[in-house]
């Protein structure tokens, strides 16, 4: 990463899967992690998650901080980084993770399964992004990283408001690239395939086997394996990348 004293890092949905192994991927001494996680369904479960989230981190030798926030919340977010604000002073990394996925065939998809993905998975972006590019602006300083996917791009029968919420991730993403270069900030997208997490352990077997025939590679990918791309892309080795979809795919999509 950068060579900043301390680097404040933001993940959004970092309980578990992806988000949470970002979050060890970056620990360390000299930087600060924030994070937040959501489950209207048992907080219970989802606060021990975010426990376990911030006792890993600690394990690899960083600091985390987890907070229930709906990334949905227009209200919740302002929230959220005004109290990472008033802590840490700044924002150096953003990764734009959480997402969720509500699928159904489109000539069955209900409305309300389309906004809730769109909200989550697209508009949240939006809003997170355009709070912390204000906060990157004045340090002249930044990295933002979003979650998109590789069915935004070659398409996934199925799911057609999640295709359509990454596809439109990948279209922010550019868009904020060029926006902020002057101010030294860079917006990049990773684009994982099938990654072994709880989204995808709930996919029927069938549903399974068709994404896994399609990687080259012939494995589904690790957590790890995503977070690896981020630290990358967040690291000073990545300065001059903008504006660009990494896909870590296995070759889903070359
Ligand atoms: P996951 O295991 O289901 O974890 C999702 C995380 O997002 C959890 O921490 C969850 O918190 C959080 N979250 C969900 N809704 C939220 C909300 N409204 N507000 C705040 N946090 C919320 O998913 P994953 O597989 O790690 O996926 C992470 C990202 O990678 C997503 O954007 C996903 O679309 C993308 N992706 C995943 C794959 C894959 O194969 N797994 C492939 C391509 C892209 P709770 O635990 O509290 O619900």
């Amino acid at each position: 990463m950068a060579d900043l004293a301390k680097q404040i890092v933001v993940v959004t949905g970092a309980s578990r899967g992806i988000g949470r192994s970002i979050c060890v991927e970056l620990a360390d001494a000299n930087t600060q992690i924030y994070f937040n996680y959501f489950s209207p369904v048992d907080l219970d479960a989802e606060k021990a998650a975010a426990d376990e989230t911030e006792r890993l981190v600690s394990e690899a030798g960083g600091k985390a901080f987890g907070y229930s926030v709906n990334v949905a919340s227009e209200e919740e977010l302002a929230q959220f980084f005004d109290t990472v604000m008033g802590a840490a002073g700044r924002i150096d990394v953003l990764i734009n993770n959480a997402g969720i996925t509500k699928d159904g065939l489109l000539v069955r998809m209900k409305a309300a399964d389309w906004d809730t993905v769109m909200d989550i998975n697209l508009k949240a972006v939006f809003r997170c992004t355009q709070i912390v590019a204000k906060i990157m602006m004045k340090q002249r300083y930044g990295r933002i990283i979003n979650m998109a996917s590789v069915v935004g791009v070659i398409g996934n029968a199925g799911q057609a408001n999640y295709v359509a919420s990454k596809a439109g991730v990948i279209g922010l993403t550019k868009t904020a690239a060029k926006e902020l270069a002057a101010r030294n900030i860079t917006v990049n997208a990773i684009a994982p395939g099938y990654i072994e997490t709880d989204m995808t352990a709930v996919l029927p077997e069938k549903a399974k086997e068709a994404m896994l025939s399609q990687v080259p590679l012939g494995r589904g990918g690790k957590p790890e394996d995503v977070a690896a791309a981020v630290a990358f892309l967040a690291s000073d080795k990545a300065a001059y990348i903008t504006g660009q979809v990494i896909h870590v795919s296995g070759g889903m999509y070359i």
